[in-house]
C-alpha cells in the first residue's frame, strides 16, 4: 500500500501519518522534516534550504524534492508499503512523486486530505511546540503550561519552529490554497482522494481514515 497525506498547517497529518505507520508498518517520508534536517547542514544547499523554509517560508525547488524522494524510496524493501507526508505540494510535483513510485514498481493507492478551517490552523500552530531532545510533539496549555517549561517527556528544551509564527503560518496557508489545493482537486477527479474531517479527536480522525480506506 502506498499513501500520500496532505492538509493545511496544523491539521494533524503528522500524527495521523504516525498512526498509519504503526497500523500498516509503512515506511514514512515527512518531507518538511527531511528538509529541516538539510537546512541544518553547513553547506551551500543547507543554507539555501534554510533561507527558503525558515526565512522566506516558500516551497523549496523541485530538484531538492526530487533528490530527497529518490534517496528515500530506493532504500525501502519492495514488500513494505509507504506514506509520504507533504508531497506533492504543487501540480508540478505530481509527476515527480508518481515517477518515483513507478520507477520503484509502486502504485499510489490513496491520497488522504485532512482538512481544517484556516482560523483553526492559525490557532493550532500558535500552540505547537516540539522537544529539541526527544522530538516529542507538544501542545501548549495541554502537554505543558508555559513556553519556558522543559519537555514533560524527557526534560529537554522545548521550542517552536521558526516558520510557525502567525505571519509564517498565513504565508504557508496562502501557498497551500494556491499551490496544494489544485493537487487535491486532481486526486479527487482521479477518485483517489479520501476527504477527512480534521475537526475531530485524533482517534476519530484515524477511524474515519480507516473506514474510508476500507470502502
Ligand atoms: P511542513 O513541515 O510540511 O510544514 O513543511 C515545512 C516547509 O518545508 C514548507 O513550508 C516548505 O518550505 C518546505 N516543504 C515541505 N514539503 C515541501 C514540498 N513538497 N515542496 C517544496 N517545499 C516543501
Amino acid at each position: 500500500m502506498n499513501l500520500i497525506i496532505l492538509g493545511p498547517q496544523g491539521c494533524g497529518k503528522g500524527t495521523q501519518a504516525e498512526l498509519l505507520v504503526k497500523q500498516f508498518n509503512l515506511a514514512h517520508l515527512e518531507m518538511g522534516a527531511a528538509l529541516r534536517e538539510i537546512a541544518k547542514e553547513d553547506s551551500p544547499l543547507g543554507r539555501r534550504v534554510d533561507e527558503t523554509i525558515n526565512h522566506k517560508k516558500e516551497l523549496v525547488p523541485e530538484k531538492v524534492i526530487d533528490a530527497v524522494l529518490e534517496k528515500w524510496i530506493g532504500q525501502i524493501p519492495a514488500e513494505q508499503g509507504t506514506i509520504i507526508d507533504g508531497a506533492p505540494r504543487k501540480i508540478s510535483q505530481i509527476d515527480e512523486v508518481e515517477g518515483a513510485f513507478k520507477k520503484n514498481n509502486r502504485q499510489l493507492d490513496f491520497v488522504i486530505f485532512v482538512n481544517i478551517p484556516e482560523t483553526e490552523s492559525v490557532l493550532r500552530i500558535s500552540k505547537r511546540y516540539s522537544c529539541l531532545g526527544c522530538q516529542a510533539r507538544l501542545i501548549l496549555g495541554w502537554d505543558f503550561q508555559n513556553p519556558t517549561d522543559p519537555c514533560p517527556e524527557c526534560g529537554g528544551k522545548v521550542e517552536q519552529r521558526p516558520d510557525d509564527t502567525p505571519q509564517g503560518v498565513r504565508k504557508r496557508l496562502e501557498i497551500f490554497r494556491q499551490e496544494t489545493m489544485p493537487v487535491i482537486d486532481h486526486y479527487r477527479k482521479q477518485g483517489k482522494l479520501l476527504d477527512i474531517n480534521g475537526m475531530q479527536s485524533v482517534e476519530k480522525v484515524f477511524q474515519e481514515i480507516l473506514e474510508k480506506m476500507n470502502k
